[in-house]
């Protein structure tokens, strides 16, 4: 039958019009990023990181630096934990490397930076800012 594709592409043009819309208006409305997405900055949990430094040994670029200190009890501390995220590839492979899963990725797809110190992410100071919210959310919420 002639004008058959006509009516095809017809019916799938009325079903996009009447159907569900799904355009997101960014950015007043937000994406959530897939379970499996790779991105943002690495989220460190603090308290399950024991300082064993595997992820950065497993950075293939450099991307994280760590300090840590050993007292006379040979027990290891953090001290610093740089996320340089200009040079991560994406990779994974520091949280895999992670024994305790203390690192994750915040999936903040809102990237962008004007100079190149600000992709250096105080992943240990921003980890102690939310423990010391969530303490105080939790001391509010006992009382
Ligand atoms: S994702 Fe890859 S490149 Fe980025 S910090 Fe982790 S190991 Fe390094
Ligand atoms: S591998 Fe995990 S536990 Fe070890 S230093 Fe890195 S974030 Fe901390």
């Amino acid at each position: 039958m002639k004008g058959k594709g006509l009516l095809k592409g017809m019916k799938i043009t009325w079903q996009h019009f009447w159907g569900k819309k799904e355009t997101v208006m960014y950015p007043e409305e937000k994406l959530t990023m897939t379970e499996r997405f790779r991105g943002g900055t690495l989220d460190l949990n603090i308290d399950k990181c024991i300082s064993c430094k595997l992820c950065e040994i497993a950075c293939p670029n450099k991307a994280l630096s760590l300090k840590v200190s050993i007292d006379e009890q040979k027990k290891r501390h953090l001290e610093e934990y740089i996320y340089h995220s200009g040079k991560c590839l994406m990779c994974d492979l520091c949280i895999e490397a992670c024994p305790t899963k203390a690192l994750e990725w915040d999936k903040n797809y809102e990237m962008f930076s004007y100079h190149r110190n600000s992709l250096d992410h105080d992943c240990k100071a921003v980890a102690e800012q939310k423990k010391a919210k969530a303490d105080a959310q939790g001391v509010k919420s006992d009382e």
